[in-house]
């Protein structure tokens, strides 16, 4: 495993992070008992990044990530979110994310996260997560329970803005940096880069579309980028590679993100996921997956308020 810091945390954290939202059932019904073998597996595959919401399948997988974890908190960094509770569920209020904090904490089994960030901010007015939402989380800072805090959204532009002006440790992007995405490094990129913010870049397989299962139901993406996902799949099945390892290696050779969070719950995944780190693959292939992608690349779709959309 590679490890790189995230901006100037005092944390070095693993080039592949454990992204714990299919716990929650996100992306289909998981057992307990196997998404338990996942997080051992990853931990002892040199995994030292779990990220986690209350949102995810409301509060099931901050749940069962608790009971994984039991014993090897110590072993790992913990990164939980604030704010979003479901598909239409957002307070940013301060007094919501000081409650909200306790309740995560419970149900992790741990008195502290390393980091805490406020979820999906686009849906959020700007004036309340500047004036409430991040003095909360640096309330919550300052009395131990988070030792970071950070920001999570689909609109780079809110990202970068509140990433300029505000005391944050990471900014986490997601579904803007892939094989069918790369428009993360024209907005927000450089600004973290600037103030040595740490990155984490989420969703490598654009939450699923980059997967022999293809995109879930709920999936907000237009269908032309579903379809060329489904081509990418193809052409990698059909040069012998799988599909989920060359979309995971391409993010994790980004050279200023810390770590790509990528959904798992399986072993399999896992161990898949980990060989990502070391394998090669053809310039030449690659290639030609940016030729089947260029039609639809950065193709994006509306998430949050109006008002929040990137220009
Ligand atoms: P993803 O792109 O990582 O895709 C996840 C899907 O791919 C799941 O269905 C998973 O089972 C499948 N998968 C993983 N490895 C596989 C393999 N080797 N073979 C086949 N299928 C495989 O999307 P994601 O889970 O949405 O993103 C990763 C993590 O990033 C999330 O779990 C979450 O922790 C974080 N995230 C945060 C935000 C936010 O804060 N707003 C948004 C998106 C993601």
């Amino acid at each position: 495993m590679r490890y790189r810091p995230l901006g100037k945390t005092d944390m070095r954290v693993s080039a592949v992070g454990f992204g714990a939202s299919p716990l929650g059932n996100v992306f289909g019904s998981i057992s307990e008992s196997e998404s338990q073998r996942a997080v051992h597996a990853a931990i002892d595959g040199g995994i030292n990044l779990f990220d986690v919401s209350p949102y995810y399948g409301h509060t099931l997988a901050e749940k069962r990530l608790g009971a994984a974890l039991c014993g090897r908190r110590q072993s790992i960094y913990l990164a939980t979110k604030c704010g979003r509770y479901d598909l239409d569920g957002f307070d940013f209020s301060g007094q919501r994310i000081r409650t909200s904090i306790d309740e995560s904490l419970r149900r992790l089994q741990t008195d502290y996260v390393d980091l805490l960030q406020a979820h999906d901010i686009e849906f959020g007015h700007l004036q309340q997560i500047v004036e409430e939402t991040i003095p909360a989380m640096q309330e919550i800072q300052s009395q131990g329970k988070a030792r970071f805090i950070g920001i999570t959204s689909y609109q780079l532009g809110m990202l970068a803005k509140i990433a300029k002006a505000n005391p944050l440790d990471t900014v986490l992007s997601y579904c803007r940096f892939n094989l069918l995405v790369d428009d993360m490094d024209l907005v927000l990129t450089p600004v973290l880069k600037d103030r040595n913010i740490g990155l984490l870049n989420a969703s490598p397989l654009h939450m699923g579309i980059i997967t022999r299962s293809g995109a879930p139901a709920w999936h907000p993406a237009p269908e032309n980028a579903k379809r060329a996902g489904a081509q990418i799949v193809q052409l990698c099945e059909e040069n012998g590679f799988n599909p989920a390892q060359v979309a995971l290696r391409f993010c994790i050779d980004h050279p200023y993100v810390a770590s790509t969070l990528v959904g798992m719950s399986a072993t399999q995944q896992v161990e898949e996921n980990l060989r990502a780190v070391t394998m090669d693959i053809d310039p030449t292939f690659m290639a030609k997956i940016e030729a089947l992608v260029a039609p639809v690349k950065n193709t994006i779709w509306q998430s949050g308020l109006p008002e929040n959309a990137d220009g």
